[in-house]
C-alpha cells in the first residue's frame, strides 16, 4: 500500500465513508433531494466556477491546436460498447431501438476522417452498476470533450493530452485561487513531464504491493487508486492488452496482443481521467474485433459500411468534465461536480 500522505485527504475521507456501503448511498439519497440546497452552498457555486473555467480553458486550447467543436451526436442505432459492462440506454426511435450515446467513438471516427481534427463536448450515458457508487469517481450521466485528429499516432495524442491538462491547470490556478482557497485545494505541481508506463510495468507495480492485477485485463478499479496514490503528477499507463478494451483500440501491427492506446490517470488517488488510442478503421480488421468481443456485426452496419468505403486512420482521447473536476477542486467524489447528478443506483432528480 501507498503512504497514505499520497492520497488525497477527501479521496481518504470518501473511501472511508463509502466503507458503510448502502447507508452511505442512503444518505447520499436524502442530500441529493434538495438539488436547490446542494447548489447553493459557497463550496458548490466555487465547484460549478472551476468547472467553466476548466471548460473555457479546454476550448481555448483545443481550438488553438487546430480542433474544431462539433455537436455531438446523442442518439444512434449503436454505441461504443467498450465500457466495461455497463448497460447502455434503449429508447424507441420511431419503432427502431436506439441507444443513449455512451460515448460517440464511432462518430468521432467519422468526423476526424472526413474534417481532420474535431472535438466534441458530449454527454454520456452509461448504466453503471450500482457497486460504481462507491468508487467515487462513477456517475451513469457524464460528459467527456471527446478528440479525435486524423494521422495522429497515440505518441502525439499523449502529447496533446498532456499539454490540455497543463494548460488547464495552469488556467485555473491562476483564475481561480479564489475558488481554489474557498475549497483548501492546493493543486500539484504538474509542469514536469509525466511519466509514462507500460500496462505491465503498472501490474507488476500493483502485484509487487500485494495487490491482485492481471496481465490480460485493464487495471481493477481499487489497484488504479492505489498506483494513483503513488504518484505526485499525472502519469500515462500505455499499450493494454488486446481483449481488455473497446474493440476500436488499435493492435500494434509489430507487437501483435498489445494495443495502441493508453489511460491518463491523476495523481493523490483521484484515478483515471482519460482514456485514448490509435483506431483500427480497416474493416476486415474490425469486423474481426467486434466478432472477437462479442458484437454483433449487424448493428453496425452505417459503421461497417463506412469503414468499407475506406476512412482515415485517427487517434484520440476521451476526458471526462467531471473528473477533471473532481481532480481540480480536491472533492472526495465525483458527485459534488455537477448539479443533479446521477448517481449509479442512487434515485434523485
Ligand atoms: N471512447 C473512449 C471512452 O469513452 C475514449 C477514447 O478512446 O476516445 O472511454
Ligand atoms: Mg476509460
Amino acid at each position: 500500500m501507498p503512504e497514505t500522505s499520497a492520497i488525497h485527504p477527501s479521496v481518504a475521507r470518501f473511501v472511508e465513508a463509502s466503507r458503510q456501503g448502502s447507508r452511505y448511498l442512503r444518505e447520499l439519497e436524502r442530500k441529493l433531494s434538495k438539488p436547490h440546497v446542494v447548489a447553493r452552498s459557497e463550496r458548490a457555486r466555487a465547484v460549478l466556477r472551476v468547472q467553466a473555467i476548466a471548460l473555457s480553458a479546454i476550448r481555448e486550447f483545443l481550438d488553438s491546436h487546430g480542433f474544431i467543436e462539433l455537436l455531438p451526436p446523442i442518439l444512434g442505432p449503436v454505441t461504443d460498447p467498450g465500457i466495461r459492462g455497463a448497460g447502455q440506454v434503449v429508447v424507441d426511435y420511431y419503432g427502431w431501438p436506439y441507444r443513449v450515446m455512451s460515448s460517440a467513438i464511432l462518430y468521432k471516427q467519422a468526423a476526424a476522417s472526413a474534417l481532420g481534427r474535431i472535438y466534441f463536448v458530449s454527454p454520456n450515458v452509461r448504466l453503471e452498476p450500482p457497486e460504481a457508487a462507491l468508487t467515487g469517481r462513477h456517475l451513469a450521466e457524464f460528459v467527456q470533450v471527446d478528440v479525435e485528429g486524423s494521422g495522429m499516432s497515440y505518441e502525439e495524442v499523449m502529447d496533446l493530452v498532456e499539454g490540455l491538462l497543463k494548460h488547464v491547470v495552469a488556467v485555473v490556478k491562476g483564475e481561480a485561487y479564489r475558488e481554489l482557497e474557498i475549497l483548501g485545494r492546493d493543486l500539484p505541481d504538474c509542469s514536469d513531464p509525466f511519466p509514462r508506463l507500460t500496462h505491465s510495468r503498472a501490474v507488476s507495480m500493483l502485484r509487487s504491493l500485494g495487490v491482485d492485477a492481471d496481465e490480460a485485463s485493464e487495471i481493477p478499479w481499487d489497484g488504479e487508486v492505489i498506483l494513483s496514490g503513488l504518484f505526485r503528477s499525472p502519469f500515462f499507463i500505455t499499450d493494454y492488452p488486446l481483449g481488455s478494451r473497446g474493440f476500436y483500440d488499435r493492435e500494434d501491427p509489430e507487437r501483435p496482443g498489445v494495443l495502441r492506446d493508453f489511460d491518463l490517470i491523476y495523481p493523490e488517488g483521484f484515478g483515471e481521467a482519460a482514456s485514448g488510442a490509435e483506431r483500427e478503421y480497416e474493416y476486415e480488421r474490425v469486423l474481426a474485433r467486434l466478432k472477437a468481443s462479442g458484437e454483433d456485426p449487424e448493428e453496425y452496419g452505417w459503421y461497417l459500411g463506412m469503414l468499407a468505403d475506406g476512412i482515415k486512420p485517427t487517434a484520440g482521447f476521451g476526458i471526462g468534465v467531471e473528473r477533471l473536476t473532481r481532480f481540480l477542486c480536491g472533492l472526495g467524489s465525483v458527485w459534488e461536480a455537477r448539479l443533479c447528478p446521477k448517481v449509479p443506483g442512487v434515485y434523485s432528480p
